[in-house]
């Protein structure tokens, strides 16, 4: 259920702080401590799960309200007209913190291309 070692499980157990904008039974939501955009934060399960390689159906319920709830957090945080959502998984998808969790990035401006061109 928890990682003791894992950041976002300590995080998500109040072990550690992080400006929190969401938090239930299931999820947590809190601001990325390196904004790659004026809105980033990020969505979290509350059970660790280290990448979706390890989601597993008991986990259905709160991996659907990281995205149920994407859209509210994402106005409120004032991405008023879009974001984007991004899952970083394993070593081709550059995740650097093994517990999943939803960027969710946002404006004013718009964000550019979703993956850097090659050419
Ligand atoms: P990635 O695993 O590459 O999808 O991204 C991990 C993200 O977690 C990065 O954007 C980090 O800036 C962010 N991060 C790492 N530690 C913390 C923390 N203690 N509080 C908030 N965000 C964090
Ligand atoms: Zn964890």
């Amino acid at each position: 259920m928890n990682d003791p070692n894992c950041i976002f499980c300590k995080i998500a157990r109040g072990l550690i702080p992080a400006k929190k904008i969401y938090d239930d039974d299931d999820v947590m939501a809190f601001h990325d401590i390196r904004p790659q955009a004026p809105v980033h934060f990020l969505i979290v399960p509350k059970a660790h799960i280290a990448s979706l390689y390890d989601a597993q159906p008991p986990h259905q319920a709160a991996l659907g309200k990281m995205l149920l709830i994407a859209g509210g957090l994402a106005r409120e945080a004032g991405a008023t007209d879009g974001f984007r959502t991004i899952v970083n998984n394993g070593r081709v998808g550059h995740q650097e913190v093994y517990h999943v969790h939803m960027h969710v990035l946002g404006g004013p401006d718009p964000l550019g291309p979703m993956l850097s061109r090659r050419n």
